[in-house]
């Protein structure tokens, strides 16, 4: 048996090691996988919450390890953000997208799949030759491919809005992303040509509940109808969210209720015994 000192000793080495290693450049790591290819796609349903079915699923990003589990995407994205890798981020995505999914849009012009872009894509406009390049004769059609882009997306309003105009221009629809955490009133939200609200899942999980937020999310809902826009609620868990979110007109909604996020193989099979 080791004495109680050496074995502290040697397990706070170890955790320094350990520690050393995920500091050598996470960076580095990230830009290695992209250049492999590791990244991948799963699917989380949409659901029409009239009917209950699937009209299409929302891309998330996974970065699976060597040992099985999953660096998750809040823990890189603001990496690749900072470093400027998140656009081959979205590229990846993109083309895995239609890698994955593209019989499926290609066999049921109704169906779509959202994206999650960044700011840059956004304000700088570098995502319109993107989509042009990888959809130009694959058969998919503009209004297949929904963007999702948070409200800092927003903030270089200009250059928003030409990029939004372009997308709309062409048949794209655009979502505003975690509505409802950022900064967004409704002047500025108007004067941009976007499509579809996300509900941040805060507002969805304080539905029924004693929690401060739970006055806010009729107000939220209130605003979208308002600005005529459809609204999709996330993070939706139980029946009673959806059942309240269906009283207030909510047209579509994500969650754990419906399912996870899932690998392309099954997220084809539940859109084959779900949709519309
Ligand atoms: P998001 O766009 O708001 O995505 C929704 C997140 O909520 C996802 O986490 C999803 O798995 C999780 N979620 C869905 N339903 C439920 C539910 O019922 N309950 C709970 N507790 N969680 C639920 P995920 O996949 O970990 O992604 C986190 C964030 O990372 C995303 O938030 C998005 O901001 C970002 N992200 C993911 N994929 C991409 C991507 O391809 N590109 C970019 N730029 N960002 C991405
Ligand atoms: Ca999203
Ligand atoms: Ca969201
Ligand atoms: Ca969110």
């Amino acid at each position: 048996l080791l004495p109680l000192s050496a074995a502290i000793a040697l397990l706070s080495a170890a955790s320094g090691l350990l520690v050393l290693r995920r500091q050598s450049s996470p960076r580095t790591e990230l830009a290695k996988a992209l250049k492999k290819g590791e990244l991948v796609a799963h699917y989380q349903p949409i659901i029409e919450l009239a009917t209950g079915r699937c009209i299409g699923a929302e891309a998330l990003v996974r970065w699976p390890r060597a040992d099985g589990s999953q660096t998750p995407p809040d823990m890189f994205i603001p990496l690749a953000e900072e470093t400027g890798l998140i656009e081959r981020v979205t590229d990846q995505m993109l083309a895995a997208v239609i890698e994955d999914l593209g019989d499926l849009l290609r066999d049921d012009p109704h169906a779509h799949v959202s994206i999650n872009l960044s700011a840059v894509d956004i304000t700088t406009g570098r995502i319109l030759p993107v989509l042009e390049r990888v959809l130009d004769g694959s058969g998919i059609q503009p209004r297949q491919i929904w963007l999702e882009a948070t409200e800092r997306s927003f903030i270089d309003v200009d250059g928003a809005r030409a990029t939004l105009l372009e997308l709309r221009r062409r048949g794209h629809r655009t979502a505003i992303d975690d509505f409802g955490t950022g900064y967004s009133g409704l002047n500025y939200i108007q004067n941009l040509p976007i499509d579809l609200l996300k509900i941040d899942r805060s507002f969805i999980t304080a539905v029924n509940t004693e929690a401060p937020t739970r006055d806010v999310t009729p107000y939220i809902i209130a605003m979208g109808h308002e600005l005529k826009l459809q609204i999709i609620a996330e993070g939706v868990e139980t029946e009673n969210q959806a059942e309240y979110l269906r009283t207030q007109g909510v047209s579509f909604a994500q969650g754990w209720l419906y399912s996870k996020a899932l690998p392309a193989s099954a997220f084809l099979v539940f859109w084959t015994a779900r949709r519309r």
